[in-house]
């Protein structure tokens, strides 16, 4: 019944949707939608909403942190942390060259807080090299330089394909960081996967972290929010933080009730995305294309990256995966995003096993035709392919528009 509701959208010409863009795209599940009607509410500005405040003591129970707030998304969740981090002027944040804050927070770090951002190159599997860390730090900064102020980690690895940060590698950061009293924040949208694909404890993730937020809204389902948590102090400082940039919310409770079924019922069944992830990035891998190519032991979690010969445009990757010829044998749209050289596909819970098989047929026949028509140098251009592809989008929208949920 659930997996009616986002992905399978048949069009009278038979065109099924299967949409891996995000996880964000995951829409709540029924269970969450009736604790959300009859969640028992109050003034969360003023401390009374109950569902809210249920939520974040279990999340922070979960997390073993003293104490966690509840916020509009990751995004509010990071700026938040490095706003009580960074509460001086002048003051710099250490972050790899490929996190989340860095790349696609608006540079809201010095847009907003004020705060500059000194970058480590990042490795392939999201962590950056201790040794690179230690030379980051400003040991005793003179007035021509910033403060560092703060570390952050990001796990699971966003850009680096959903990679889970390895234990050692955070202890490591967490004795430099304690070396120079530094804290460290991990910024874990996703760290429910990689609690799920280390088959720890979400609080074994984060021991070694001062501070650390997660998306409700991603794998776990719910339509809003986010979880930012660390000590009593720093989440009394948070909670002022947040209030001061729009984000004290009132009968939050109703989208916080969904929070409450997501860490009951949405945490362990992560592993179910995994599986699928690691389905869709075997068939690729089956393909053998020296045109096409995904690294098979980085598919951890949810995220599957697949690189592209430079001969190969992925955005026509993407816009062909999207249409459906009528001529097409595969009945099927995919819909994925792209970058620089590569495309990306995530899984979450509506993607069932029978939506990964739909996509994998299609992505197989769609890799197969781009590879012959490489070698053959009978490419269409973007052009070509486009009205093909919003013929399909429009269909496929119409189809949406009507559903019900
Ligand atoms: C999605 C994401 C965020 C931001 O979360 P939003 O809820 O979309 O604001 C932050 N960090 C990482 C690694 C993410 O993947």
């Amino acid at each position: 019944m659930y997996e009616k509701i986002n992905v399978d959208l048949m069009h009278n010409s038979g065109i099924r949707m299967v949409d891996l863009r995000s996880d964000t795209l995951s829409k709540p599940t029924m269970e969450m939608r009736e604790a959300m009607y009859s969640a028992p509410v109050g003034d969360d500005v003023y401390g009374e909403d109950p569902t809210v405040t249920e939520l974040e003591k279990r999340a922070a129970v979960l997390l073993g942190k003293e104490e966690a707030v509840f916020v509009a998304s990751g995004t509010m969740a990071n700026l938040i942390a490095i706003m009580v981090h960074c509460n001086q002027r002048g003051s710099e944040i250490i972050s790899g060259d490929y996190g989340h804050t860095f790349k696609f927070e608006q540079g809201g770090t010095a847009q907003i807080a004020g705060v500059h951002t000194a970058v480590i190159k990042n490795n392939e599997d999201g962590t950056f090299n201790i040794e690179d860390l230690r030379k980051k730090i400003r040991k005793n900064p003179d007035f021509h330089e910033p403060i560092s102020s703060l570390i952050i980690v990001e796990n699971t690895h966003n850009l680096c394909g959903g990679k889970v940060l390895p234990l050692e590698w955070l202890e490591k950061v967490h004795n430099v960081a304690q070396e120079h009293k530094l804290p460290v924040h991990m910024d874990g949208a996703r760290m429910m996967n990689a609690a799920v694909y280390l088959d720890v404890p979400p609080s074994r993730i984060v021991k070694d972290v001062d501070s650390v937020c997660f998306c409700l809204s991603k794998g776990l389902g719910c339509p809003v929010g986010a979880i930012l948590a660390g000590s009593s102090e720093f989440i009394a400082k948070a909670r002022r933080v947040r209030k001061a940039i729009g984000g004290g919310w009132r009968q939050a409770g109703i989208i916080a009730a969904a929070g409450i079924v997501a860490l009951d019922k949405m945490i362990d069944r992560l592993k179910e995305d995994h599986i699928h992830a690691y389905q869709i990035a075997k068939g690729i891998a089956a393909l053998n294309s020296p045109y096409f190519k995904v690294v098979l032991e980085s598919v951890q979690t949810n995220i599957i990256i697949m690189y592209m010969d430079s001969r190969i445009n992925p955005k026509y990757v993407q816009m062909r995966l999207a249409t459906v010829y009528p001529t097409d044998p595969v009945k099927v749209s995919v819909r994925c995003s792209s970058r620089d050289d590569w495309i990306r596909f995530v899984t979450f819970w509506e993607v069932s096993d029978k939506y990964v098989k739909l996509s994998n047929e299609k992505i197989l026949f769609v890799l197969k035709e781009i590879q012959k028509q490489v070698e053959e140098n009978s490419q269409l251009t973007l052009r070509e392919l486009r009205e093909a592809y919003v013929k399909t989008v429009s269909i496929i929208e119409a189809k949406n528009k009507k559903s019900k949920l």
